[in-house]
C-alpha cells in the first residue's frame, strides 16, 4: 500500500510552528517514502471555523513549500459518512445521549479521590450519570457518547503500531486505562453532527491513510481512534507521535500563540528555511 499521509489543521486561527513541524515532517515523510501527503480541513465546529483562516492555511503551507493534490477533503461537507458510521455504533448498543452539561459533570464526578483520574484526553472523565439512557430518548440538544466499558467487551484485541523513536514498536491498549482515564468519550457534539474522534476516524480510512503523523499530545486521543476503528472494522494506520514545539518557557504552543504564527514570520522576512531550522529540521 503506497505510503499515505495527511496534516488535518482546523481553520479557527493561525497555524504556527508546532503545525508547520507536523505538516513538514508528515511531507517529508511521504516524499522519503514515495507517497503521498494530503491536507484535510478539519472544520465540524462550524462556530469557530472561518473561510479566513482556511485561506491563511493554503498560504502559510503553501508558502512552506508543500503541495497536496485537490480538491481537499472538509470534514463539514461529510456529516452523512459520520452519521452512518454513528448509527453502525448505535447498532451495537454502545451509545447513548447525555443531558449533562459542564458543570452537572463536575458535581456528579464530587470530590477527587487519591489515585483515580479526573481528567482524560477530552477533559473530565464522565462520570456515566446518563449511561442507562437509549438513543430513542435522544434531545436535539444531547450530546451522544460512546460506552467505553461495554465497546471494549466487544473487541477482541487492541494494538497500533508507533513508529517514533521514543516509543516504537507496537503498543497494547489497557481495557482498565480506557474505561478509568479516557471513559465515555464524546462521538456527536452539540449542534456539531459529529466530534473530532468520529469524524478522523472515518476519514483516515476513507483518505486511505496509512501513517498518521500528529503531536505526542495527541497519543491518548490515538488510543480512542485504535478503539474505533476496532468497533467499525477499519484498518488502523501507522502511528507517529513527534515531539512538541514549545515556548521559550517550555509551554506547548497554542491556537492563541499569535507570536509564533507562520504568518508572523514571514511578515517579518523569515524564509521557509528559517522555519525549517528554527523547529528542528535541516
Ligand atoms: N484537527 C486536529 C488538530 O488540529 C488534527 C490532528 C490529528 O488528528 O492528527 O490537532
Amino acid at each position: 500500500m503506497t505510503f499515505t499521509t495527511r496534516f488535518a489543521p482546523s481553520p479557527t486561527g493561525p497555524l504556527h510552528l508546532g503545525h508547520a513541524y507536523s505538516a513538514l515532517l508528515a511531507s517529508d515523510m511521504a516524499k522519503q517514502q514515495n507517497g503521498q501527503f494530503l491536507l484535510r480541513i478539519e472544520d465540524i465546529d462550524q462556530s469557530r471555523a472561518r473561510a479566513s483562516w482556511e485561506g491563511q492555511i493554503y498560504e502559510d503551507l503553501t508558502w512552506l513549500g508543500l503541495t497536496w493534490p485537490t480538491p481537499v477533503l472538509r470534514q463539514s461537507d461529510r456529516l452523512p459518512r459520520y452519521r452512518a458510521a454513528l448509527e453502525r455504533l448505535n447498532a451495537r448498543g454502545l451509545t447513548y445521549p447525555c443531558r449533562c452539561n459542564r458543570s452537572d459533570i463536575e458535581l456528579a464526578a464530587g470530590a477527587p479521590q487519591e489515585g483515580v483520574p479526573q481528567f482524560g484526553p477530552d477533559g473530565r472523565i464522565y462520570p456515566g450519570t446518563c449511561r442507562q439512557r437509549g438513543m430513542a430518548e435522544a434531545g436535539p440538544n444531547d450530546v451522544i457518547r460512546l460506552n467505553m466499558a461495554a465497546a471494549l467487551q466487544q473487541i477482541h484485541q487492541l494494538a497500533f503500531f508507533e513508529t517514533s523513536q521514543d516509543l516504537g514498536g507496537r503498543i497494547s491498549l489497557e481495557r482498565d486505562h480506557l474505561v478509568q482515564a479516557v471513559g465515555d468519550i464524546i462521538l456527536v457534539r452539540r449542534n456539531m453532527g459529529s466530534s473530532y474522534h468520529l469524524s478522523v476516524v472515518v476519514d483516515d480510512a476513507d483518505q486511505g491513510i496509512t501513517d498518521v503523523v500528529r503531536g505526542a499530545d495527541l497519543f491518548e486521543s490515538t488510543q480512542i481512534h485504535v478503539v474505533l476503528q476496532a468497533l467499525l472494522d477499519l484498518p488502523v494506520p501507522r502511528y507517529h507521535h513527534h515531539r512538541l514545539i514549545r515556548d521559550p518557557q517550555g509551554k506547548r504552543l497554542a491556537k492563541r500563540d499569535d507570536a509564533r504564527a507562520i504568518a508572523k514570520y514571514r511578515a517579518e522576512g523569515a524564509s521557509p528555511q528559517d522555519i525549517r531550522a528554527l523547529v528542528g529540521l535541516d
